[in-house]
């Protein structure tokens, strides 16, 4: 019954107030009355979503294409199909998923009730990125609706079209008692982050995860925190050249390369350099024709910024395919650098753009320390058909995900998704993403029978050397 859902507010203190105490009060309130605990309602919400998606499927495009010139393919593959997929299999599962589990018992608990009951945190903070301005916000937000809780969606001011759409469409398709859009950058979100949430996603920079992480020990709120990084990606001479390249190319260029877990940089002997230049220059022109800035398939750079920091990556090293850009429109064509130090800032820092730097090593082991002497990355990617170093470079590395012989694909998969050390914490996609937003919580329902009781009387004082080595 309604009596038995609601559950107790929050402890909030009062004397906190800031610009959203409104907003966190209606959301509190609405989850205290357990209307999100209603697994009927959330289906519905999910359902409403997935209305949202095929009634504005045009207009989804079109903002995409104003924020980062998107080609619509890339809009429907990355940002339709994505979330689509997401929302379908979190209906599909999302009953069995909240049913109470019960864990194998030890003997000690064999008269026993052992439960996990799956409980909704409460009401929870998701903060997006820029560069997949509507997916990164709306699949962690349909998990947390899945799960049972009340959201606050802040998304990426930098996608100023798409952040729009969101505020726009949201309220008209969600309920307004549970989920709020919170539009605004950096000063919005640290007000923002004042509240106390119970559960905080962050999809960004480890900049700010920084301060997201720091701004949420101070009620100890658990946080995931999607960040990024160097993704390396290893080929060697195994391998069909002209496939390796196309993958390789599609998860660099997709998006003009502003993907979080794009290849960032290419790790392979001199040889193999050789090969991939050549091909590299072959598939670009078969892609997009003579002149890149001239394809409607391929996109541009999301801000004046952006632009001008990857524009600096080209004054280091040798460009050895590709190299021309034009702030007019923000174009950076698709870029080969070789010969870089590892000084360079190319080596450095995420590129986050269509330049790819290649760095030559003898082999398999030199690669492997080089990767083991950075960063543990956000996925790694393997290109080879030598089963001994596939399996090496598993063994021998760390990252938040391996793709193998491909890039990017292991996003649509239902494999945990997510950063270790500083490319972050947490996973999400498929059942991780409802875990994410669920407490899983432990009951043990004693036996009271009377031989049971019998058998637990060597617990109670006074002790003894028999209870003992009971
Ligand atoms: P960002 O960190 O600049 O912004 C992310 C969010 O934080 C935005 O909503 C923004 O408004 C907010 N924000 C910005 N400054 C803030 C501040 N000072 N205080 C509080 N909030 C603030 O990140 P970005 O530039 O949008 O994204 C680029 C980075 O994100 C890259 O490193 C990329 O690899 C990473 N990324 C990771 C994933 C993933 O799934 N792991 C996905 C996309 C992007």
């Amino acid at each position: 019954s309604e009596k038995l859902l609601k559950i107790k507010p929050a402890k909030v203190d009062s004397t906190d107030m800031n610009a959203y105490s409104n907003v966190m009060d209606r959301l509190r309130s609405t989850f205290s009355s357990g209307k999100t605990k209603d697994i009927k309602f959330r289906k519905k919400q999910l359902e409403a979503m997935l209305k949202m998606y095929e009634e504005n499927r045009d207009e989804i495009c079109s903002v995409l294409d104003a924020d980062l010139r998107r080609p619509k393919q890339e809009a429907i593959v990355f940002e339709i199909d994505v979330m689509t997929n997401e929302i379908l299999h979190l209906l599909a599962h999302m009953d069995e998923w909240s049913t109470p589990t019960k864990p194998t018992k030890g003997l000690a608990n064999l008269f026993d009730e052992v439960l996990v009951y799956k409980e909704p945190y409460g009401v929870v903070l998701v903060i997006g990125a820029w560069n997949y301005p509507i997916q990164l916000s709306l699949v962690p937000m349909a998990a947390a609706i899945a799960a049972g809780n009340c959201v606050v969606l802040k998304p990426s001011e930098v996608s100023s079209h798409s952040e729009k759409f969101l505020i726009e469409k949201i309220p008209k398709y969600l309920d307004n008692d549970c989920y709020q859009v919170i539009a605004g950058g950096a000063e919005e979100t640290t007000e923002l982050l004042r509240n106390q949430f119970d559960y905080i996603f962050y999809t960004g920079s480890g900049r700010v995860g920084q301060i997201v992480y720091t701004a949420a020990t101070k009620y100890m709120t658990p946080v995931t925190l999607e960040l990024g990084g160097k993704s390396p990606c290893y080929v060697d001479d195994s391998v069909d050249i002209g496939r390796s390249v196309r993958r390789i190319l599609w998860g660099k260029n997709s998006n003009a390369g502003q993907t979080c877990i794009s290849p960032d940089y290419i790790l392979c002997t001199k040889e193999v350099e050789k090969k991939l230049v050549e091909e590299f220059k072959a598939v670009i022109k078969e892609w997009y024709g003579d002149d890149v800035q001239k394809s409607p398939d391929y996109a541009r750079i999301a801000t004046d910024g952006h632009f001008k920091r990857l524009t600096t990556f080209l004054t280091n090293g040798t460009i050895a395919a590709g190299g021309k850009y034009d702030p007019v429109d923000r174009f950076i064509e698709p870029t080969l650098l070789i010969d870089l130090n590892p000084s360079d800032p190319a080596l450095q820092e995420e590129i986050f753009g269509p330049i790819m730097p290649i760095v030559t090593v003898n082999d398999v082991h030199d690669a492997i320390d080089y990767i083991n002497a950075r960063d543990k990355p956000l996925s790694m990617y393997i290109f080879t058909n030598n089963t001994k170093d596939k399996s090496l470079m598993i063994a021998s590395t760390s990252a938040g995900a391996i793709c193998v012989n491909d890039t990017v694909q292991h996003f649509a998969s239902n494999i945990p998704f997510g950063g270790v050390g500083p490319s972050g914490m947490g996973k999400y996609h498929g059942k991780n993403s409802f875990d994410t937003f669920t407490h899983e919580k432990g009951c043990l329902e004693k036996s009271i029978n009377f031989f049971v009781e019998k058998l637990g009387d060597a617990r109670y004082p006074p002790y003894s050397d028999w209870k003992e080595s009971y």
